[in-house]
């Protein structure tokens, strides 16, 4: 008889915990690794696109994530300065209708804990906390974990979801060479009965204005507003989610700005200062049992807001990858990454043009900046920038 395909993943990130199901669901053994003693996602809002969508209810946690969710009707642009209003794109009913999927924002503790209930659903210890990976071995039949604790874990497959600072990379590919963005990110939420009436709206707002931008956008079924704001300035180079910042130090980075981003920040409960490091994408990701995924491989400026989401398309393209060439696991791997590759690889390059546009000199001029906005978000160019995005199906990519 056959011997049952073992999955050893590291890290119970969106990523980590998104491939554990997708391979639960096709009916592999998975042991998921994690160094935290208790699951505590930090952070913020996340957006999820159709496209990850698809995945996640192809999973089964489409209508759980919808009652936890809120489902922005679109989009808008507004200019630093004035607050002038373009319309970016219709969501809600027209996400649908054209990607087959909804588009929604969510906490992302809400995504994690759904994610971790259904992994532990299926095999109640098939996520272990506290559990600290510090090396592996691969030989050609099989590859073993080692944990901080002296603790051994053998299995066929390794998969690195441990995140931006993956020491699962550094394994295979050396030191990694984070560059500093010049960007600094500030993250919060607010309780939207602080803020003024006509800021509480049900759609995402992306202002932008020279050398910054803000992002907000309904949480909790609307009950509260996600905070984004980048800022460029080059004295803060932590790259962390829990560094906390403070309001008077946040209000300064957008001087100038109109008031409704300083109601904005005014409301934020607590506001938390992350610097963006820049990574050069990677040319390859697996050596024979071990590959990456999510921000381990393809680490990502959140200027398209596809990070978790890209992480969330690995993990289902990964399983489909391990179940169509299970005779040659060293095979599935190298299969996913080519399917992978390209378009993570795109978004990275992307992410990183949207946030020079987003930025751009030109809206600093009174003159220039609705013509500037005019020009960049006509409907074709805005359509060019995320139509292939959101139309990827998990279940159709070639693999
Ligand atoms: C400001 C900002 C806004 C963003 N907004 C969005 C958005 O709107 N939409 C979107 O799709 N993405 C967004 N992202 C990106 C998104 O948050 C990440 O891409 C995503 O969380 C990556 O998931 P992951 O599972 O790959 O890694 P992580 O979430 O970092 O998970 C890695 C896990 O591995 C664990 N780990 C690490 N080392 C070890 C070890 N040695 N042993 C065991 N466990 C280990 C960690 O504890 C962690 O739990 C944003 C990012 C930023 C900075």
């Amino acid at each position: 008889m056959k011997k049952p395909v073992r999955v050893l993943i590291v890290g119970a990130g969106i990523g980590g915990l998104t491939a554990a199901l997708a391979l639960q669901k096709r009916g592999y053994d998975v042991c998921v690794c994690e160094q935290a003693a208790e699951l505590r996602e930090v952070g913020a809002g996340l957006q999820l696109s159709p496209n990850g969508l698809r995945a996640l209810y192809r999973l089964g946690l489409g209508e759980a994530l919808r009652s936890f969710a809120s489902e922005p009707a679109g989009k808008n642009i507004r200019l630093w300065s004035s607050g002038q209003t373009w319309k970016l794109f219709d969501l809600g009913a027209t996400s649908v209708q054209q990607y087959g999927y909804p588009y929604f924002t969510i906490h992302r503790a809400m995504l994690h804990n759904l994610l971790a209930d259904a992994v532990r659903a299926t095999k109640r210890d098939a996520l272990m906390l506290g559990a600290q990976c510090i090396g592996f071995e691969q030989t050609d039949d099989d590859v073993v974990l080692r944990l901080l604790d002296g603790r051994e874990f053998r299995g066929d497959v390794l998969i690195g979801a441990d995140g931006v600072h993956s020491g699962i990379r550094s394994q295979l590919f050396g030191a990694d060479q984070p560059k500093f963005s010049g960007c600094l990110a500030w993250r919060g939420v607010i309780a939207i009965e602080h803020l003024p009436q006509h800021l509480r709206c049900t759609v995402g707002t992306n202002w932008v204005g020279p050398g910054a931008h803000v992002i907000h956008y309904p949480l909790n079924g609307g009950r509260h507003m996600n905070f984004v704001g980048i800022v460029e300035r080059d004295d803060w180079q932590i790259e962390s989610w829990t560094q906390k910042g403070s309001h008077e130090e946040c209000h300064a980075d957008f001087k100038g700005w109109h008031q409704d981003v300083h109601d904005l920040i005014r409301n934020i409960e607590v506001p938390y200062k992350w610097a963006l490091m820049a990574r050069d994408p990677m040319q390859q990701w697996s050596r024979n049992r071990v590959t990456l995924l999510g921000d381990a491989c393809h680490p990502t400026l959140p200027f398209l807001a596809q990070g978790a989401v890209m992480a969330v398309e690995d993990g289902y393209i990964l399983a489909r990858c391990i179940e169509r060439y299970e005779d040659d696991l060293a095979l599935a791997l190298k299969k996913y990454e080519a399917a992978r590759i390209e378009r993570t690889t795109s978004i990275v390059l992307r992410s990183s043009e949207n946030g020079r546009r987003f930025h751009n000199s030109a809206l600093g001029s009174a003159d220039g900046a609705a013509a500037y906005v005019d020009r960049e978000w006509a409907e074709t160019k805005v359509r060019e920038r995320y139509d292939w995005l959101f139309r990827y199906n998990v279940d159709e990519a070639p693999i």
